[in-house]
C-alpha cells in the first residue's frame, strides 16, 4: 500500500487548499535517505514548507519580479533571516538609520556581540555610501521610505555601488509593495516585505517575505529559513492569499485616499511638518518620483510644538482612528512616537514627537472631520498646558 498516491483531485475550487502537515512520508527507503536533496523547493519535512507555503511564494515572486521566494512567520523574521542567511563574524553590515526597528535592535544586541560590525548610515545618503564601504562589508539594508520618519533614499545610486564593491543589498519594501515598487528591478538582491500589512491587509495575520532572482542565495535562505525554524502555518498562507486577491484594489483606493488626508494635514495652521515622499513639500519628493510608481498608505507627521497633555487631547479625541501598531489594514491606525525615540536615533530627522497614520478604506472626509476635530483639541489642550 502507498501513502503518498493521491488521485487527480476531483475538487476543482478557486481559493488554494490549505495543506496542514508536519511529517512528509516516503514510498521507498531510497526515497527517505536522500529527502535533503528535494530542497530548496521539495518536501521532506513540514519545517521547509507545505504546498500552500509553495502556492503563496510563488504568486509573491510574481509580483515581485522574482524568481524565489521564501516566506517567514513575520516582516520581522523575514529581515533577520536574510541577514543570517549571509552575515557571519568579522564581516561589516551597513544599516539605514530608518530601518525597522526590530533590525537595528537585532543588529546592535545580536550581530555586534556575535562579532559583527554593525554601522548605522543617514537614510539621505546616496551614492556617498562608497565612502563607508570597506573590504568586509557584507551586506547594506535599506528600507525606503524610512519606518516612521519616512526619509526616501537613492536606491538605484546605493544598489549600483554596492553592486561595483560585490556588496549584497537588501530592502524592506513594505511601504511601497511591489505593486509600486519593485526593488529586484532596480539592482537590489533581497527584496523584504512585512506580509502582515498591505499583503495581508486585514490586521490578523503576521507574515513576512523574501524575494530573490539569484538561486544560490534562494538555497541559503530555504535553508537558514528551516534552521533557525521559522515555518510559516498554511492557514495563515491561506489568509495572505484571500487578502492578495484584493491588493490591487484596496492599494489603488487607500493610496488615493492617503494623498487626499496627507495634503489637507499639510495645509493645517497645527501641522509642522508632513513626512510623506508623495508631497511635493517632501525633501524625498524627487526621488519617489523618479523612483516609485505609487504612495501607499501610510504617513507620518509633526505637529506644532505643545506638551505631551496636547497629544493626548489629540489621541483621545479621535473617534475613526483606533490607536495601535502596524499599518496598512482596511482599519485606518493612528500611532504616537513620543521625542525619546528620536533622540536614541544616530541621524533624527527631527528632535519633535511624531504621528504616524495609516489610512484604510474608510471616507476619507470622515478621516478629515475626525482629525480637524482632533487637532482642534490638540489647539485648546496646547494653549491650556502653554510651553513658556
Ligand atoms: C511592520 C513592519 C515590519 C515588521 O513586520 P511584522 O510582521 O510586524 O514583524 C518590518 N518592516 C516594516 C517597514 C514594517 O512596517
Amino acid at each position: 500500500m502507498s501513502f503518498t498516491d493521491h488521485a487527480d483531485n476531483p475538487f476543482a475550487s478557486l481559493s488554494p487548499a490549505v495543506w496542514r502537515g508536519s511529517t512528509v512520508v516516503f514510498d521507498t527507503f531510497e526515497d527517505f535517505v536522500a529527502r535533503k536533496s528535494r530542497q530548496p523547493d521539495g518536501y521532506s519535512y513540514g519545517i521547509t514548507g507545505t504546498p500552500t507555503a509553495r502556492s503563496l511564494e510563488h504568486r509573491i515572486a510574481q509580483l515581485e519580479g522574482a524568481s524565489h521566494c521564501v516566506v517567514t512567520p513575520s516582516g520581522a523574521s523575514a529581515l533577520i533571516t536574510a541577514v543570517m542567511g549571509f552575515v557571519r563574524s568579522g564581516d561589516h553590515i551597513l544599516i539605514s538609520d530608518a530601518c525597522y526597528g526590530a533590525l537595528k535592535t537585532f543588529a546592535r544586541n545580536w550581530l555586534a556581540n556575535l562579532g559583527v560590525e554593525v554601522e548605522f548610515y543617514p537614510p539621505t545618503i546616496d551614492s556617498n555610501i562608497e565612502r563607508l564601504i570597506k573590504p568586509s562589508t557584507k551586506m547594506i539594508c535599506l528600507e525606503a521610505p524610512g519606518t516612521i520618519t519616512m526619509e526616501m533614499q537613492d536606491i538605484v545610486g546605493i544598489a549600483a555601488v554596492a553592486k561595483r564593491h560585490g556588496v549584497m543589498t537588501m530592502m524592506d519594501n513594505t511601504w511601497a509593495s511591489p505593486l509600486y515598487f519593485r526593488p529586484l528591478e532596480h539592482g537590489i538582491d533581497l527584496s523584504v516585505e512585512a506580509v502582515t500589512k498591505v499583503f495581508g491587509g486585514h490586521s490578523d495575520v503576521l507574515m513576512g517575505s523574501i524575494s530573490m532572482l539569484n538561486t544560490s542565495y534562494y538555497e541559503c535562505l530555504r535553508e537558514t529559513q528551516s534552521i533557525l525554524g521559522q515555518a510559516v502555518s498554511p492557514d495563515d498562507c491561506f489568509l495572505v492569499m484571500r487578502g492578495m486577491d484584493t491588493l490591487q484594489v484596496r492599494m489603488k483606493e487607500q493610496s488615493k485616499n492617503t494623498l487626499k488626508v496627507a495634503r489637507w494635514l499639510d495645509a493645517h495652521p497645527m501641522v509642522g511638518e508632513v513626512m510623506f515622499p508623495a508631497l511635493e513639500s517632501n525633501a524625498g519628493f524627487a526621488l519617489w518620483k523618479k523612483q516609485f510608481e505609487g504612495n501607499g498608505c501610510l504617513f507620518s507627521f509633526i505637529l506644532q510644538p505643545a506638551r505631551e497633555a496636547a497629544f493626548s487631547a489629540f489621541f483621545n479625541a479621535l473617534r475613526h482612528f483606533p490607536i495601535g501598531a502596524s499599518w496598512g489594514g482596511t482599519h485606518s491606525l493612528v500611532a504616537y512616537y513620543p521625542t525619546s525615540q528620536q533622540q536614541a536615533r544616530q541621524y533624527p530627522p527631527t528632535n519633535q514627537p511624531i504621528v504616524r497614520v495609516s489610512i484604510g478604506l474608510e471616507d476619507p472626509e470622515v478621516l478629515i472631520g475626525d482629525l480637524d476635530n482632533a487637532l482642534k483639541c490638540y489647539e485648546q489642550a496646547r494653549l491650556e498646558h502653554a510651553i513658556v
